[in-house]
């Protein structure tokens, strides 16, 4: 098993290799077991799997955290369901992307449906943060009407007594108000929507990608993920763009957090150019063909900038969920009445699901057209 030959780009169906790859190829007819192993072997594919697979447990840990927070409700309060989407988000995806790249060599259909599986989990995780970002970093989050805060936050309202056209309290400025009554009835009624909507258009884009369009693919699936990047990060660039929404003189014991949150999103949206550049340029073995066929190639480099992005992402929604746990009468819901209710089991995991089961669908679609065009191609691998 240890002792499987590994091959060179020219005995290998070409439908197998990669650019600028030229040896470390595991032939299309492994086993599971012979595919398992070989994450402890150095083929082209082992660094690939570990730069995934070895990052669950990493974001596992930074994620967990928040439930020792101070304020924090126990793990299952619907306050955590947006969290929990997200984190099962990312899981799948890095689950996903891990197990496709150890996984494809056990036939060219199994390969096919694994990069299906990749790009689904991608979309996935792309609705997991926007269901995060509505919650947690829209500016009427609609926290405090759940248990949370309840006492600060109601108290508040009901002391206010404002409707939604009243004027803003003297802790915000009028642009800030104006701009948020432009901006809620996207947000309300189409966030979710379209970010699951672009998710599905990604899917089935990039599953076209292996069919259609070979040649500029990389470019495409990687311009393809731009769109529910701009979706999905509306509410942070929305905060960004406004006005500090706290009071000047705010008890808060801790600085403004939106600084730290803008600081996050920074160096998650540079990790993400960062990959995008390893992803589209084949840099390094574009290079020097051959001599980083084990380690070291971009799409390595590629999985550990997506990484440190999703890191990234994770640290600036931890940032808004600690504001909410410490200060909720303090987040921008207190501006003007929250209209959002809070985050119940359908409007996060009944979202995911839905999605999910489209996503389903869509990967078993082209798994059958794969199985048509690569069937006989198959059969021809085994007879050899
Ligand atoms: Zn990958």
């Amino acid at each position: 098993m240890w002792s499987l030959p590994l091959l060179r780009h020219t005995d290998v169906p070409p439908r197998v290799t990669e650019n600028f790859i030229l040896s470390g190829y595991r032939f299309p007819d492994y086993s599971l077991l012979q595919c398992l192993v070989s994450a402890f072997r150095p083929t082209n594919e082992t660094g690939n799997f570990w730069t995934h697979f070895l990052p669950i447990f990493l974001f596992a840990f930074h994620f967990l955290e928040i439930f020792k927070w101070e304020g924090a409700p126990n793990p299952g309060d619907p306050f955590f369901y947006p969290a929990w989407n997200y984190f099962i988000g990312v899981f799948y995806l890095l689950l996903a992307s891990s197990m496709a790249h150890l996984l494809n060599s056990m036939s060219l259909i199994i390969r096919e449906i694994c990069f299906f599986v990749d790009y689904g989990t991608i979309s996935a995780y792309t609705v997991g943060s926007s269901l995060a970002y509505y919650y947690y970093i829209h500016p009427q989050a609609g926290i405090p009407k759940i248990g949370v805060g309840a006492q600060n936050a109601t108290g508040t309202q009901s002391d206010r007594g404002e409707g939604p056209s009243s004027p803003p309290p003297s802790c915000t400025t009028s642009s800030f108000y104006s701009s948020l009554l432009i901006f809620r009835p996207f947000f309300e009624s189409l966030y979710i929507p379209c970010s699951c909507f672009i998710a599905i258009v990604c899917v089935i884009t990039c599953c076209n990608t292996r069919q259609r369009w070979r040649k500029y693919r990389y470019i495409v699936r990687t311009l393809v993920f731009l769109l529910p990047f701009f979706i999905s990060s509306t509410p942070v660039f929305y905060r960004l763009l406004s006005p500090s929404p706290y009071p000047p003189n705010s008890p808060l014991p801790s600085p403004y957090p939106s600084s730290t949150m803008a600081v996050f999103f920074y160096r998650h949206c540079f990790w993400l150019v960062v990959s995008a550049v390893f992803n589209i340029s084949k840099i390094p073995e574009r290079l020097s063909p051959g001599k980083f066929d084990i380690w070291g190639h971009s799409h390595q480099w590629f999985h550990c900038c997506t990484f440190l992005s999703i890191l990234d992402e994770l640290h600036m929604i931890k940032v808004e969920i600690r504001a909410l746990l410490l200060h909720p009468s303090l987040v921008p819901a207190l501006t003007t009445p929250p209209q959002l209710p809070g985050p119940t089991l359908c409007s996060t995991y009944g979202v995911m699901m839905l999605l999910q089961g489209c996503i389903a669908s869509i990967i078993v679609w082209f798994g059958w057209c794969a199985y048509q065009i690569y069937a006989p191609e198959q059969k021809r691998l085994k007879v050899h």
